[in-house]
């Protein structure tokens, strides 16, 4: 049980400002600092280092450095194994404290975060441990004369670069694999979600984690993003966030050496609910979390709701009810349901949605304001609305806030054809008691990944990624650290 009074003193210590976190030490950029203002009231809660090009370059050198003399690259599996539980001890000591820095930074509902966050860094960081000393290379079946080993070898440097909704969550997906792997890496979180990484890049240090193995720099996107994604010395991308930023990223790639890059970009998921579903009431439930959680800023989100037309209006408005009765409100309170978004262009660029949708002929059943305007923080209605073409704009573009589709559907052609009618493929979920028809819905429906009579459930055990436009490369599940391999042929005449 999370308590109110810990909440509240920890939401009270003041943050000093970041550094960037290069070889094992904080240093100053050469680039200024950047404000982090708070979602929950608009404050400036402390700044972070707007690191130049140069700085990234620095950080850069220090992860090879450190890759190339072995200090972690030539470790025992068993070694990396205990420094990455250490550090999973660590996270979890600090599990409340790193939670509510997070939030303060990016707004989700402290409820969520303390699970999703650093309840699910942890986890993955032991999977990880766990799983190192497990995997290893082949012998080939040759001739006898010869001996065909395959080793899996490190890559090198990861960069790694990651979004703003769950900076934890999503850091330990690439930081795992890729340490457990014996790389080193170059993290650049969001510029509206640093501070918990920050933090996580000491608990490393205190781990047992070698110097330069684990970097962090911080700053724009489109200045040290870009000086990382466009370096000859990092071997592998491994990145989250949209796709206008993944397609740069191939570019710089092009443009360098050809790193490879695993990309897990954006979502219109469709939540297809057929009347034979086993439990109205509770998929109606389960809906409304699977979109309005985190004020809608989950890459799974459930936007698209394809209802099957016979149920249509009383599952709309028992999902409306849902809506309605979250409480959207500051995310360190306990009482809150729902948090902040992220940021104020984030929040606009929601209303804008919204506006859209109404101009192209759809209908607001609830939500679809600004609320909490006098605490200076970025609140809005969870809303839904229906009317939705499934050639709409809000139908075919991510949100990434808490607005929801709603689209009528008769037949379960109709439903997949609507279904597939998109750029993304992320993830989706089928609501029916027809177990034929599950099975050929969780075949049909173009997806990385599928819910039956529920929506959002996973661990570290299955793999997260998407197809078409959602992205390549999965995070997450023991095939994650394909991405952070190199296979090696040795061929021996005998
Ligand atoms: P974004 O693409 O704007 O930013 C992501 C990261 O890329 C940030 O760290 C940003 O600083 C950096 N970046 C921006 N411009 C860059 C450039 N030119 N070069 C290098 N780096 C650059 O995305 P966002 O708004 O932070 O995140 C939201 C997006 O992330 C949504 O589309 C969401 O669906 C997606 N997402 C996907 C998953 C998944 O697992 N598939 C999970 C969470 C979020």
């Amino acid at each position: 049980m999370l308590d109110q009074q810990r909440i509240d003193t920890l939401r009270s210590e003041p943050v000093a400002a970041r550094k960037l976190f290069i070889d094992g030490q904080w240093q100053s950029g050469s680039g200024g600092v950047l404000e982090v203002l708070s979602p929950i009231d608009g404050s400036v809660l402390t700044t972070i280092e707007r690191a130049s090009a140069d700085d990234m370059t620095r950080a850069i050198a220090s992860a090879r450095t450190a890759f190339d003399d072995g200090r972690w690259s030539r470790l025992a599996p068993a070694g990396r194994k205990k420094v990455l539980h250490r550090l999973a001890d660590l996270i979890e000591r600090e599990a409340l404290a790193l939670s509510v820095l997070g939030v303060r930074d990016n707004g989700t509902e402290i409820n969520m975060a303390f699970k999703a966050e650093s309840g699910s860094a942890a986890g993955t960081f032991r999977y990880y441990a766990e799983a190192i000393d497990k995997v290893y290379g082949e012998i080939a079946p040759t001739d006898e004369n010869i001996l065909a080993l395959v080793h899996k070898e490190p890559v090198g440097v990861v960069g790694a670069i990651v979004p703003w909704n769950f900076p934890l969550m999503i850091g330990a997906w690439k930081i795992a694999p890729a340490l457990a792997a014996g790389n080193s890496i170059v993290l650049k979180p969001a510029e509206t979600a640093s501070l918990s990484l920050l933090r996580l890049a000491e608990l490393a240090s205190e781990a047992g984690l070698p110097d330069g193995v684990f970097n962090v720099v911080t700053g724009k996107g489109s200045v040290v993003g870009e000086a990382l994604a466009l370096s000859m010395d990092v071997d592998v991308l491994a990145f989250t966030g949209s796709g206008a930023t993944g397609r740069r990223l191939l570019e710089y790639a092009a443009r360098s050496n050809l790193k490879r890059c695993y990309l897990e970009l954006g979502g219109k998921s469709p939540n297809i609910v057929f009347a034979d579903a086993p439990d109205l009431d509770r998929a109606a439930g389960v809906s409304a979390s699977g979109i309005f959680r985190n004020s809608g800023q989950v890459c799974v989100a459930g936007s698209r709701l394809l209802v099957q037309r016979e149920i249509h209006d009383d599952f709309v408005a028992a999902l409306a009810k849902r809506a309605e009765a979250f409480r959207v409100g500051d995310p360190l309170d306990l009482g809150s349901d729902i948090g902040a978004v992220n940021s104020l262009a984030q929040l606009e660029g929601d209303l804008a949605f919204v506006a859209t949708a109404e101009k192209e002929g759809a209908e607001r059943v609830t939500g679809g304001n600004r609320i909490l305007e006098d605490t200076g923080g970025y609140y809005m209605q969870p809303t839904v609305l229906t009317g939705v073409g499934p050639r709409d704009t809000v139908a075919q573009e991510e949100v990434f806030g808490p607005v929801l589709a709603v689209i009528p559907f008769d037949s379960e052609d109709e439903a997949i054809a609507i279904a597939n009618d998109s750029n993304f493929g992320l993830a989706g979920a089928v609501w029916t008691s027809d177990l034929s028809r599950a099975h050929r819905m969780v075949r049909r429906v173009k997806t990385g990944v599928i819910h039956v009579n529920t929506y959002g459930g996973a661990d570290a055990t299955v793999p997260l990624g998407g197809v078409k436009q959602s992205g390549n490369g999965h995070d997450k599940s023991l095939h994650a650290l394909d991405k952070y391999f190199d296979l090696k042929t040795a061929w021996i005449q005998l």
